[in-house]
């Protein structure tokens, strides 16, 4: 039997990419919506054959509740409403799944957590990367040691945002491109490390002021790790960007790209990562229901999403004093 998923937010990232996965999926299938947006719903409704009684709008969201179709739910909102929508979620009994980044803060991710857990419901978060093998190759090399231990990493994600009137672009909304595209970055160097950071620097810069005129267009952040491994992160809405160079002791990585959705490639001393994936959110959606089904570790449950928004925190106030700002866990 197939788990039942209802999106919620039926924007670029549910419309593009989560409701076609979701007509690859073996183990899930797209049952139903929540959206503020009544066209869209009649829309989706026909295209994906969704029942009228699994469709909700952001004022019933919470009858969810009593709809035996629905297991899981998908929050695919903007960064700042996703702890109202994951704890309705977990207080109406469902399971949840939360777009990256997780939250505004380190204190929205741990009220979340702590609302899956009373309600004794699961909590992924959406880190489709940690899903594809070609991730996992880079991770492998870092934590077998393969070739002696990280010493020095490289990271860049970003792309050309051409909006100039969008939630990216409003602080109320979580919008920045550190807790957007910065997040990969982040994950790059952490994931190839194996390590949490222990302390950050970091630089914010505006390429277009005419229209970043309440957050970050672009953040340069460096970290450092306790192995003495450290790592500078590039991240932008103005600049085309995506790979990931790690140098080991004993030999180099480099990826590129390391973080789209699909084709993600790279070499190593050693070799190639040139692992084929077929849909990566496909794969996401599969493997956490899997677990779900199972009762097994997700593989980036909330206390990753919380290990990401911590670090975020700080490289904001590195960005604002000035000085290298210590992280305690
Ligand atoms: P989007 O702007 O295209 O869609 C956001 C949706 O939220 C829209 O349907 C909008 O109508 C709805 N919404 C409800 N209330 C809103 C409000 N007050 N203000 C603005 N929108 C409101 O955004 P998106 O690109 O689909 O991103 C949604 C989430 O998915 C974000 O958390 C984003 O970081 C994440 N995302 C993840 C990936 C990934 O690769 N994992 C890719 C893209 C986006």
């Amino acid at each position: 039997d197939k788990l039942g998923i209802a999106l919620v937010g039926l924007g670029y990232y549910s419309t593009d990419l989560l409701a076609p996965a979701l007509q690859m999926t073996d183990k899930c299938y797209l049952a139903g919506i929540v959206t503020g947006t009544p066209a869209k719903a009649e829309q989706w409704k026909k295209k994906y054959n969704i029942p009228d009684k699994n469709i909700y709008n952001y004022q019933n969201f919470d009858s969810i509740a009593n709809n035996p179709d629905i297991d899981v739910v998908y929050v695919v909102l903007p960064p700042s409403m996703h702890r109202e929508y994951v704890v309705r979620a977990a207080k109406a009994g469902k399971h949840v799944f939360c777009e990256k980044p997780m939250a505004t803060s380190v204190e929205d991710c741990k009220a979340m957590i702590k609302a899956c857990e009373d309600n004794k419901v699961k909590l992924a978060i959406g880190y489709r990367c940690q899903h594809d093998p070609n991730t996992q190759e880079y991770m492998r090399i870092g934590r077998e040691k393969t070739y002696g231990k990280p010493m020095m990493i490289a990271c860049g994600a970003g792309y050309v945002d051409g909006r100039t009137n969008h939630w990216k672009q409003k602080k109320a909304l979580g919008g920045g491109c550190m807790p957007d595209m910065g997040v990969y970055a982040l994950q790059g160097a952490r994931l190839a490390v194996g390590e949490e950071p222990i302390s950050v620097t970091a630089q914010a810069h505006v390429i277009r002021p005419e229209i970043y005129k309440e957050v970050e267009e672009t953040m340069l952040f460096q970290l450092q790790f306790p192995s003495g491994a450290v790592a500078a992160c590039h991240t932008s809405f103005g600049i085309n960007m995506n790979y990931l160079q790690v140098n080991y002791e004993k030999g180099w990585l480099k990826m590129e790209p390391f973080s789209a959705y699909g084709g993600n490639k790279g070499s190593h001393s050693g070799g190639l990562i040139d692992f084929p994936i077929k849909n990566q959110q496909a794969k996401q959606l599969d493997e956490d229901c899997l677990a779900l089904i199972n009762g097994t570790q997700l593989i980036a449950p909330g206390e990753e999403g919380l290990r990401d928004i911590r670090v975020v925190e700080a490289i904001y106030q590195a960005a604002k004093t000035g000085g290298t700002v210590k992280i305690s866990s």
